[in-house]
């Protein structure tokens, strides 16, 4: 069990953590357009089991252990943040289920004060054995990446996957209790934008789950490939409505960046992302920890605040947090695709969506 020691020792080495103040209070953090900042998506690792063609190559090289937080570090950032009013926490990767100790890291994540979601995205290859053990840890739900139900396509799209498996560990996921749950799908153009479209939404038809349909955005040097094949959320409602006749929208808080419609007599709902083409940033309250420990304050632009190098260089816990509360004060209103400028920075599997 992970405990809150000051000193500890990683790959480079023994750091010192400044001592936690006893019992911190939480206060609510706002940006300069007066949005609440109280979402955080870390990714804890840039490496993945899988390659999936819209996310990175398949010869990607990852950082060394020792560039990334341990999870000492991760634990003391995650209190920084809920001491600025961070109360969900979204845990993505690379995969975050192949990062080691990873369910003695959820259950201190989730017994952190003010932590109140503790949420994760997985491509769930691993879910089978981890669901159970994640969820008796504290987390509470999971979103699935699967983007098509051909088996062939889904080796191909993943590059190394099995779509079994997927299978298996959403059944586990249902089973354990991490509900509801949603089903993530890039749809990328002339791939799975046709009849597979059709077939993940006809799950939600019998089963109360949410699956969604996210605009490929464009990332680092595989840009141009994301840009040109994007399909837009028009297009995939288009394509959905043209099977199963007109959606009924069910409500878009601007909060979730999913909108979510029924197909009439659906007992789950079908969802659309549209970063891209219909941005939805008058609600966005997220911001992201890369593996690497940089406060990403949107994840289409490059700005970035780096908190692990202080941390390792012996910042107090004040003067981390007044590096994270101003960091998110200068957090972007939004990305500037539409002007043809996407971040440039890293690629998908070190942001974790
Ligand atoms: N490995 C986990 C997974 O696949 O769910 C978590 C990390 S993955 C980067 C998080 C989400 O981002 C997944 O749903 C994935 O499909 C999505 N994603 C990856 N590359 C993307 C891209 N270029 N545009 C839009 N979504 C993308
Ligand atoms: Fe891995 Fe997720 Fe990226 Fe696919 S989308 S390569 S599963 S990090």
């Amino acid at each position: 069990m992970i405990s809150n020691v000051s000193l500890y020792t990683t790959e480079h080495g023994s750091v010192t953590i400044a001592p936690l103040p006893e019992g911190f209070p939480i206060e609510p953090t706002f940006d300069s357009y007066g949005r609440r900042i109280n979402y955080l998506r870390i990714s804890l690792t840039d490496a993945c089991n899988l390659r999936c063609v819209y996310c990175m190559p398949e010869d990607m090289h990852f950082r060394p252990r020792s560039e990334l937080m341990a999870d000492e570090e991760l634990l003391y950032l995650v209190k920084i943040a809920a001491s600025l009013g961070v109360n969900k926490i979204r845990l993505t990767g690379g995969e975050p289920t192949i990062r080691p100790g990873i369910v003695d890291l959820v259950q201190a994540i989730a017994a952190t004060p003010g932590i109140q979601d503790l949420a994760m995205t997985t491509n769930g290859i691993l879910l089978d054995k981890l669901a159970r053990p994640l969820a008796e840890a504290g987390l509470k739900r999971v979103n699935i990446s699967i983007d098509t139900l051909d088996a062939d396509k889904f080796h191909r799209i993943t590059r190394w996957g099995y779509l079994d498996d997927v299978w298996r560990g959403i059944r586990a996921a249902e089973e354990s209790g991490l509900t509801p749950i949603k089903l993530n799908a890039v749809v990328v153009r002339n791939f799975n934008d046709g009849q597979d479209m059709v077939d993940l939404a006809q799950l939600t038809v019998e089963n109360d789950w949410e699956v969604r349909f996210i605009e490929m955005m464009p990332f680092g040097e595989i840009g141009d490939f994301q840009q040109t094949n994007v399909v837009t959320y028009a297009e995939m409602k288009e394509r959905i409505e043209a099977h199963f006749g007109p959606l009924e929208e069910v409500g878009y808080d601007y909060v979730d960046p999913s909108r979510p419609f029924r197909i009439q007599g659906a007992m789950g709902t079908v969802g659309f992302i549209s970063s891209v083409t219909e941005p939805f940033c008058q609600g966005c309250g997220r911001v992201r920890l890369t593996a690497d420990g940089k406060l990403r304050l949107c994840l289409l632009r490059d700005d970035e605040v780096d908190l692990l190098s202080p941390l390792r260089a012996g910042a107090s816990w004040e003067e981390l947090r007044a590096l994270m509360r101003n960091g998110v004060y200068h957090k972007p209103w939004g990305h500037d695709l539409a002007a043809g400028r996407f971040a440039e920075n890293r690629a998908m599997n070190q942001l974790g969506g």
